[in-house]
């Protein structure tokens, strides 16, 4: 039996556990596992380098369509690549934004010829398609919808008890939820005039409003039986109340609220620290990182969404939210596993096996045969430093700039072709849709 690729000497990160292995492709997917596998067209020299699953960011916004100018899905998804992913799920608000069956046409067939790594694509909830969002789902690539109960980039919004359980009502798959309360957001909006520190992002939208909205959303989702997916969960109170809903919900975790801790951000970065939910003081940073390692969260994600350097350093409140993340959340989270925050094998679970879980995703997640031939493969020795330069996205800043990690991507297999090594990508996009469940 005569193989086309064979990845050799690495040490593997498999779902039973991390060790020494081949791993032989063919067509596209794993095929066999073990030492000595038979001849295959192409060799790939792993020696001295960490194989795991393709990595998944279930949690980007490649703003296209939109400015191309700050960044686009060929750019976001060079990016993703180079960063070491291998897929991304991409939010709806765009301009215009995914809610209706021309949109999603458009996208999935744009994505098809335009995207660098596989991709899942989701569909916004708004007030007026509540009725299409059932047959929405279940069209080829997309991943979940995605409501957005608190106002942030864009114009989607669904803030209602009533329009959110008919929405919960309206499909089946399990949902994607920003679940910030929208009416303590307006309530607070008063309080705070133009001009005041940064830091008053974090006392606006404080932990009560990440906490009401998920009660909220809970709530509804055990009144429906419709499961729910947290997303950016950021504070002790919601991690606490989620632990005793884990039978309809689960939950994400950002990268930028385990690294980075209020005020200290804002008075470094500014701007460039500003998004939602806010980066917390270390209360909440300590209980993320104790739902990491307890097994309350489920993944993690980047929530890459770009902003042109004007939007950020205006003044706040009028400061853009949101932070380019897609291409440093790999190596950022490579850091803190060997900050010994976390083990590979958790970090695996929660950027692999946990995306592929929560949104059905066939195939991904995972080293096994008859999986995807899919392959992020790191040096977790190599010691590198994050800088702007090295960002592709054309926005061309991210928040975590002069930032020197231990661990970086090296390269990244996609379906058994090699689509990014060495820092390089090939020049043909060659993404494609990944297959979800039903
Ligand atoms: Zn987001």
């Amino acid at each position: 039996m005569s193989y086309d690729l064979c990845l050799e000497g690495g040490v593997c990160v498999f779902p039973w556990g991390v060790t020494e292995a081949d791993i032989a492709v063919r067509d596209g997917r794993i095929a066999a596992i073990g030492r000595g596998l038979g001849p295959a067209a192409e060799r790939f020299d792993a020696r001295g380098l960490h194989v795991l699953p393709g990595l998944i960011d279930p949690h980007v916004h490649l703003r296209d369509p939109g400015d191309a100018s700050v960044e686009s899905i060929p750019t976001g998804t060079r990016a993703a690549l180079l960063g070491g992913f291998a897929t991304v799920f991409d939010m709806p608000n765009t301009n215009p934004s995914v809610v209706d069956p021309a949109t999603l046409a458009w996208k999935q067939g744009y994505v098809d010829t335009h995207s660098y790594c596989d991709f899942g694509i989701y569909i916004g909830a708004t007030k007026t398609n509540i009725g299409a969002l059932g047959a929405m789902e279940q069209a080829s690539g997309v991943c979940a919808i995605k409501v957005f109960a608190g106002s942030s980039t864009g114009d989607l919004l669904v803030e209602d008890d009533a329009s959110i359980e008919a929405v919960m009502r309206g499909g089946r798959r399990r949902i994607a939820f920003h679940s910030e309360d929208e009416y303590r957001l307006r309530d607070r909006r008063g309080l705070f005039s133009s001009g005041m520190p940064y830091a008053c992002h974090a006392e606006w939208r404080d932990p009560e409003c990440a906490f009401l909205g998920t009660r909220r959303i809970i709530g509804l989702a055990h009144k429906t039986g419709r499961p729910a997916h947290i997303v950016h969960v950021s504070t002790e109170e919601e991690f606490g109340w989620l632990a005793d809903h884990r039978d309809i919900a689960t939950l994400e975790v950002l990268v930028n609220h385990l690294t980075q801790i209020a005020p200290e951000c804002y008075e470094t970065l500014g701007g460039y620290a500003v998004m939602n939910p806010p980066l917390r003081d270390r209360r909440h940073y300590d209980a993320a990182w104790r739902a990491v390692r307890e097994g309350l969260v489920d993944t993690i994600g980047s929530d890459h969404a770009p902003h042109p350097r004007a939007a950020k350093e205006r003044p706040w409140p009028e400061t853009a939210a949101g932070l380019t993340g897609v291409q440093t959340a790999v190596p950022i989270m490579l850091d803190h596993v060997n900050a010994g925050r976390l083990s590979l094998a958790r970090m695996v679970e929660l950027m692999a096996d946990g995306p592929a879980r929560v949104y059905g995703a066939l195939r991904k997640g995972r080293i096994a045969v008859g999986y995807d031939a899919d392959f992020s493969i790191v040096d977790l020795g190599r010691r590198k430093r994050i800088t702007n330069d090295w960002i592709v996205t054309p926005a061309g800043w991210t928040p975590f700039d002069g930032m020197e990690v231990t661990g970086w991507p090296e390269a990244v297999v996609l379906r058994g072709q090699v689509v990014m090594r060495g820092g390089e990508v090939g020049s043909e996009p060659s993404g494609k849709r990944v297959t979800f469940r039903s």
